[in-house]
C-alpha cells in the first residue's frame, strides 16, 4: 500500500501562523517587530536563493528582515565586524550566518562568535552544548522541524527505534538529541555504518539527512515506517531527497516529498526562534 505523504507545507503553514500571531502580540507590547540578521558571504547560487526566501518569509509574518551580503573576497575580519555590530544592535533579534562560507574563511568560528541569545540556527557551542545537556536554548530548525512534522502526524516516538542517517552539526546530531529528549532509542549512522540498508529497515522512524540522491531504497524501509528525507540534491532533471521516494513510499506507512517536506519547516523554526530570541531579550519570557 502506498504511503500517506506528510504535507510539510501545511504543518509549516500552521507555524508560520502562530509566528505571525506572536509578532503582533509583541508588537503590542514591545512596540518594535523582532529583527532577523541573515549574513551571506560569496555569490554561490543556491545560498543566495535560501537567504532571499528567508528574507521574504520574515516579511510575511511581520519579522524585520535585515540582509547583509559580503564579497566572495570578504576577509574573515570583514564577516568579524559585521557579526560583532549585529550582535550589538538591539534592533537584531536573531542572527543566522548562511553556511558553507568560501573555503578561505573559518565556518566554525565565525559562527561561534554569534551572541548566543541571537543564535536563532541553534549551531554556537553554547546552544549545540545545551541541547546535549537537555537545558533550554535555541535549537536547530532543521531538526526541530523534523520533529514538529512527526508530532503532527502523531508518530510516538517514545521508545520508538528511531534511525538518523548523517552526523553532520546541522542536522543528525541535533536532531538524535531532540529525539533522545522524547525517549526514542537513537541510532545513528554515518559513511563508516555497515550494512546501512540493514540497520535503516530496524526503524519506525527513519530519517535521511545525507545529501546523496536516492541513496535508501525500499531495502532500507520498514514496512510502515515513518521516513523524513531531509536531502536536498539538485540533479540536472530537479531536486531529488536522500531516499529514492518512489521506491520507498510503497513500503512506508507515511513519507516527505522533497520538495515540500522537511524544507518548508526549516524556514518555519527560523521565525519561530527569531520570536523567541526576541521575546526572550525583551524579558517577556525564557528562551524556550
Ligand atoms: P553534511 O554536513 O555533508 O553531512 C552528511 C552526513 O551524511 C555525514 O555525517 C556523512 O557521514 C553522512 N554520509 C555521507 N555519505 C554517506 C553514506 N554513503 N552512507 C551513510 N552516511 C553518509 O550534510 P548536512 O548539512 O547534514 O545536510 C544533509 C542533507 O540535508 C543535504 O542534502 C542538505 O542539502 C540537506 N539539508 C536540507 C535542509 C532542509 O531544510 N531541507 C536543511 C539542512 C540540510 P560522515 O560524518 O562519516 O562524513
Amino acid at each position: 500500500m502506498a504511503a500517506t505523504i506528510i504535507d510539510g507545507k501545511a504543518v509549516a503553514a500552521r507555524a508560520r501562523e502562530e509566528v505571525a500571531a506572536g509578532v503582533d502580540a509583541l508588537v503590542g507590547e514591545a512596540g518594535a517587530p523582532p529583527g532577523l540578521a541573515t549574513v551571506l558571504v560569496g555569490d554561490d547560487p543556491a545560498s543566495a536563493i535560501y537567504v532571499t526566501n528567508k528574507q521574504k518569509a520574515c516579511r510575511e509574518v511581520g519579522i524585520e528582515g535585515i540582509d547583509r551580503r559580503l564579497g566572495a573576497d570578504a576577509t574573515q575580519d570583514d564577516v568579524a565586524e559585521v557579526l560583532t555590530a549585529l550582535n550589538d544592535d538591539p534592533a537584531v533579534s536573531g542572527i543566522l550566518l548562511q553556511i558553507p562560507v568560501p573555503d578561505h574563511l573559518d565556518g566554525d568560528a565565525l559562527t561561534a562568535m554569534i551572541d548566543p541569545g541571537k543564535d536563532v540556527d541553534g549551531l554556537t557551542p553554547l546552544s549545540a552544548g545545551a541541547l546535549a545537556q537537555g537545558r533550554p536554548g535555541l535549537r536547530p530548525c532543521t531538526a526541530s522541524g523534523v520533529v514538529e512534522l512527526l508530532d503532527a502526524y502523531d508518530v510516538p516516538l517514545e521508545g520508538a527505534e528511531t534511525v538518523v542517517v548523517g552526523r553532520s552539526l546541522l542536522v543528525g546530531r541535533p536532531l538524535a538529541f531532540l529525539l533522545l529528549e522524547r525517549n526514542a532509542t537513537v541510532t545513528v549512522c554515518h559513511s563508516r555504518t555497515r550494512d546501512l540498508p540493514a540497520v535503516c529497515a530496524r526503524a519506525d522512524v527513519l530519517v535521511a539527512a545525507v545529501g546523496s540522491p536516492r541513496l535508501l531504497g525500499a531495502d532500507a524501509v520498514r514496512p510502515g515506517a515513518a521516513v523524513i528525507d531531509v536531502g536536498v540534491n539538485r540533479l540536472q532533471d530537479g531536486l531529488a531527497g536522500d531516499v529514492d521516494f518512489e521506491a520507498a513510499s510503497q513500503r512506508a506507512g507515511l513519507i516527505t516529498p522533497v520538495p515540500g517536506g522537511v524544507g518548508p519547516m526549516t524556514i518555519a523554526w527560523l521565525l519561530r526562534n527569531t520570536l523567541q530570541a526576541a521575546r526572550a531579550a525583551r524579558g517577556a519570557t525564557r528562551v524556550r
